[in-house]
């Protein structure tokens, strides 16, 4: 699905000569190359503040602390994702409210929202599944009549840009009150281990969260408030100190692959290419199909017969998981869910493809109708 490989030996004069250097001085905790990388980020993110911590999970856990949600809150999210946004809700004794999503973006359905909102709803998390914004200005429009905070989590787009109407473009991350992302090795920026960030405008909420993750302390060994223990490691600074000036060619990357699988899958009337919305760019963490009238297991063993990885995200919804049942929850409580879990089929997308291997990956999805 990655060839994080052959990404490294592109540029490995210069990542081994990061590495080396944090060897060297070996500040391995808040070395210089973490504020380096903060500043760089931000840079790059319309001038956020960047809270670097240790991965996405975190960011998304450090965002609503400092946010003083409390026990019993309630909090929108999108069931179809990953279960970290679910699973850190769930963790601070939050209730998570799922909401179902839109089958041709795969992302939040903006439109269910609102009957979900309680006097106890406190934030919406909207995730850009796979690389695209999930459509904002509404969101933020029902955020500010009910007066709840948007935490973005964009640990598979960063890098997208969302346009309002009146033409406005923000990047992902930088339109709620707090944007999280994760350096996952497999993500847009991926680091070589784990590593995380939080984007905010608020200088305030910024410092607080600077805290959180750091045991609560501003003043070493004076604990304001409870924190955790969540840093990105020097090395790993260093290393997407480097990675970050290539985030623009990775994106372009993604994107020919992207425009390739389009023009050649269009015609085949078993799949469903990804939609495109009108209101974001696409950064393609996945490139993601949609299998129609087939046995999509089927399909996805025929390409495993043939060399070519595919994976399914997610097969399992998240209000079917044993960990997230609530009464009321079963099969048909969401069923564009539902029905995505049993139709989606991601195949490879990275920054190192060739057109060899792009050629060879279409030509043999055509032909599957022949083998079914
Ligand atoms: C990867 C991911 C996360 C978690 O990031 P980690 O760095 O693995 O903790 C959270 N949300 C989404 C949507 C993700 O894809």
């Amino acid at each position: 699905m990655v060839d994080l490989r052959s990404q490294y030996l592109r540029i490995k004069t210069e990542i081994d000569s990061a590495i080396e250097s944090v060897l060297q001085a070996s500040a391995f905790i808040q070395g210089p190359e973490v504020k380096e990388f903060a500043q760089a980020l931000s840079i790059k993110n319309q001038n956020t503040h960047v809270i670097p911590c240790a991965n996405g999970t975190d960011a998304l856990q450090i965002a609503m602390m400092a946010l003083d949600l409390k026990h019993g809150d309630e909090v929108i999210l999108p069931v179809h994702t990953y279960v970290a946004t679910a699973e850190v809700i769930a963790l601070l004794g939050l209730i998570p409210i799922f909401i179902d999503v839109d089958a041709n973006t795969f992302n939040i359905d903006v439109d269910q929202i609102e009957s979900k909102i309680t006097p106890r709803t406190k934030a919406i998390v909207p995730v850009h599944l796979y690389g695209q914004c999930a459509d904002m200005e509404p969101i933020l429009k029902i955020a500010k009549a009910h007066n709840l905070f948007v935490i973005e989590d964009v640990a598979q787009a960063l890098g997208a840009e969302y346009t309002f109407a009146d033409g406005t473009i923000k990047k992902a991350g930088t339109m709620g009150v707090v944007g999280t992302t994760s350096f996952f090795p497999s993500k847009n920026l991926g680091a070589y281990g784990d590593g995380g960030a939080i984007f905010t405008h608020d200088s305030l909420l910024a410092e607080k969260m600077a805290m959180i993750a750091s045991h609560g302390q501003k003043v070493k060994y004076h604990h304001d408030v409870i924190g955790i223990n969540s840093r990105l490691d020097t090395l790993q600074a260093a290393i997407l100190n480097v990675k970050l000036k290539y985030l623009h060619e990775y994106t372009r990357k993604r994107n020919e692959a992207a425009n390739f699988y389009d023009h050649e899958l269009t015609s085949c009337n078993f799949l469903k290419i990804p939609k495109r919305a009108k209101y974001s760019t696409h950064v393609f963490h996945q490139y993601t199909l949609k299998a129609k009238g087939i046995d999509r297991d089927d399909f996805k063993k025929y390409l495993e017969g043939k060399g070519i990885p595919s994976m399914i995200y997610y097969p399992v919804p998240l209000h079917l998981q044993k960990a997230y049942q609530r009464p009321g929850f079963g099969i048909g409580s969401f069923p564009v869910t539902e029905q995505l879990s049993k139709t989606v089929i991601s195949i490879p997308i990275h920054t190192e493809m060739t057109s060899e291997e792009l050629v060879y990956i279409c030509q043999t999805v055509k032909e599957y109708p022949r083998h079914a």
